[in-house]
C-alpha cells in the first residue's frame, strides 16, 4: 500500500488536469490494502480512478484512495462464451485490447474510452450503440463506512443510460473491487452507428472481425476527440436529453431541423452536441476553457484553466440551452 500523503495536488489524476488538493491521498494494491487505508483516516473517502469523469471545483477535505487493484482471469468457459474478473484498477482500454487478442467479441464498440475498469459500471459506460450492461454478469465492492463487501448483479446495479445504482442512492458510498463480464465467442457485430461502417468501407473492410470494429472505433476517436494527455477534457460534460414525445414535438415545431434518434422505449434522445452547437458554442474558447472545435459536448482546459472556470463555463453552456430550447442538461461528469 502507497504511503499516506497528506496535502496531494491532484492534478496529474484527473484528465481536466485541474490543479487541486486532497487533504490526503493513498493508493490500495487489494481489497485487504483498501480496508487498512478505511481505518486510517477519519476523514470522508473518495475512490479515484484515471480521473476522467470528474471535475475537482475546490481543495477536497478528504481522503482521496486511488485503486490500483489489478489482475484479468477467466473464470468460467463455456462452449459459446466466457466469463472474465477483472481487477478494478485495471486499465479499460488495456482489457478490451486483451479481449480481442483473446478473439472475445463484446467490448469492441467501448475501444479507447479512458479509465479504469472499475469506474465503468459507475455511468455504466457506453459509446457506439453499446454499453457496459450489455456484457456485464457482476461486481464486488466494499462499503466506505462498514468495510463490508457485497456483490451485484446486473439488476442490482440499476443500470440505465449513462447510469446506474452507484451514481444515485449508492454515489461514493463504495469501492467497486472487482468486475465480472461474459464475453462471446461467437460475437455478433453492432455496426448500427453509421460512421462505424463509414470507417470501415474506408479502411476496405468488407467482412469486419471485432479487432477490424475495434480499430474503426479507435480511428474515428481519435480524429474527433481531444487527448487529455494534450489538451485537458472529461469526455462529454453533458448526458444526451431523453425528451418525451410531447415535448419533442413542441421543440421540433419551432426547430425542424433538430438532429434526433427514436428510442426504443419511446422517448426521442436529442444529442446534447447539436444543441450546445446551435447556441454558438463550439469551438468558442473563453479564457482557459471552452467547447472543443470538433465535439462542443466536450469542455477543455487550454492550460491553467481552474475547476471553478470550468464549472462556470458550463453553467453558461447549461443556461443557453436552457433559454433557447427550454432543456435542462444533466451534467454526465462528477462534479465535487
Ligand atoms: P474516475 O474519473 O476516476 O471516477 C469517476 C467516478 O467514479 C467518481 O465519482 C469516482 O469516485 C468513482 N469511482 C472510480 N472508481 C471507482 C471504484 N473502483 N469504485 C467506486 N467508485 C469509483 N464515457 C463513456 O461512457 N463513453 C465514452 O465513450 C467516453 N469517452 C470519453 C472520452 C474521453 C476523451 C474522456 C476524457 C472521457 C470519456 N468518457 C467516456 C468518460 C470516462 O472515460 C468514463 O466515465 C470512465 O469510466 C471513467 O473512469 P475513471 O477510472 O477515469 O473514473
Ligand atoms: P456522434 O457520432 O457525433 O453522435 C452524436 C450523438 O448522437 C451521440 O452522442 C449519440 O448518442 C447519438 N447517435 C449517433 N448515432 C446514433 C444512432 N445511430 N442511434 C442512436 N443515437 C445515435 O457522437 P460522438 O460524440 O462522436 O461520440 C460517439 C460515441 O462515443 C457516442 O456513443 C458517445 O456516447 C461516445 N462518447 C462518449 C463520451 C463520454 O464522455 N461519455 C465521449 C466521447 C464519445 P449516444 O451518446 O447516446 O451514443
Amino acid at each position: 500500500m502507497g504511503e499516506l500523503q497528506f496535502n496531494q495536488s491532484l492534478k496529474a489524476f484527473n484528465t481536466f488536469g485541474v490543479d487541486i488538493n486532497a487533504s490526503a491521498y493513498t493508493e490500495v494494491d487489494s481489497g485487504e490494502e483498501l480496508l487498512t487505508a478505511l481505518t486510517q483516516s477519519t476523514l470522508p473517502k473518495l475512490i479515484l480512478g484515471g480521473g476522467s469523469n470528474l471535475l475537482l471545483t475546490r481543495n477536497l477535505n478528504a481522503l482521496v484512495i486511488k485503486n490500483n487493484i489489478k489482475g484479468i482471469k477467466v473464470i468460467e468457459d463455456q462452449e459459446d462464451h466466457v466469463i472474465v474478473e477483472v481487477g478494478a484498477g485495471e486499465n479499460w482500454h488495456e482489457l478490451v485490447l486483451w479481449s480481442l487478442d483473446q478473439g472475445y467479441g463484446g467490448l469492441e464498440n467501448l475501444s479507447l474510452i479512458p479509465g479504469s475498469v472499475g469506474a465503468a459500471p459507475i455511468q455504466n459506460i457506453g459509446a457506439y450503440g453499446v454499453e457496459l450492461a450489455d456484457v456485464f454478469e457482476s461486481l464486488e465492492c466494499i462499503e466506505l463506512a462498514s468495510g463490508h463487501s457485497y456483490k451485484f448483479d446486473k439488476e442490482g446495479c440499476q443500470f440505465g443510460y449513462r447510469d446506474s445504482i452507484f451514481k444515485r442512492g449508492y454515489k461514493n458510498q463504495t469501492c467497486i473491487t472487482k468486475v465480472r463480464l461474459k464475453l462471446s465467442k461467437n460475437p455478433e457485430l453492432n455496426l448500427s452507428y453509421g460512421a462505424i461502417k463509414d470507417t470501415l468501407i474506408e479502411m476496405g473492410i468488407e467482412n469486419p472481425t471485432v479487432k477490424d470494429v475495434s480499430n474503426a472505433v479507435i480511428k474515428i476517436r481519435s480524429s474527433k476527440l481531444p487527448d487529455p494527455a494534450l489538451l485537458g477534457n472529461s469526455g462529454s460534460f453533458f448526458k444526451n436529453p431523453e425528451l418525451d414525445q410531447d415535448t419533442f414535438a413542441k421543440i421540433k415545431a419551432k426547430f425542424p431541423n433538430i438532429v434526433y434518434y427514436d428510442l426504443p422505449n419511446g422517448m426521442v434522445k436529442v444529442p446534447a452536441a447539436w444543441l450546445i452547437e446551435q447556441c454558438g458554442w463550439k469551438g468558442k474558447r473563453v479564457g482557459n476553457t471552452g467547447c472543443y472545435e470538433k465535439q462542443a459536448l466536450v469542455i477543455v482546459n487550454y492550460g491553467g484553466a481552474t475547476g471553478e472556470e470550468i464549472f462556470q463555463h458550463a453553467d453558461n453552456v447549461f443556461y443557453s440551452v436552457k433559454d433557447k430550447f427550454g432543456i435542462e442538461l444533466a451534467a454526465e461528469v462528477n462534479i465535487f
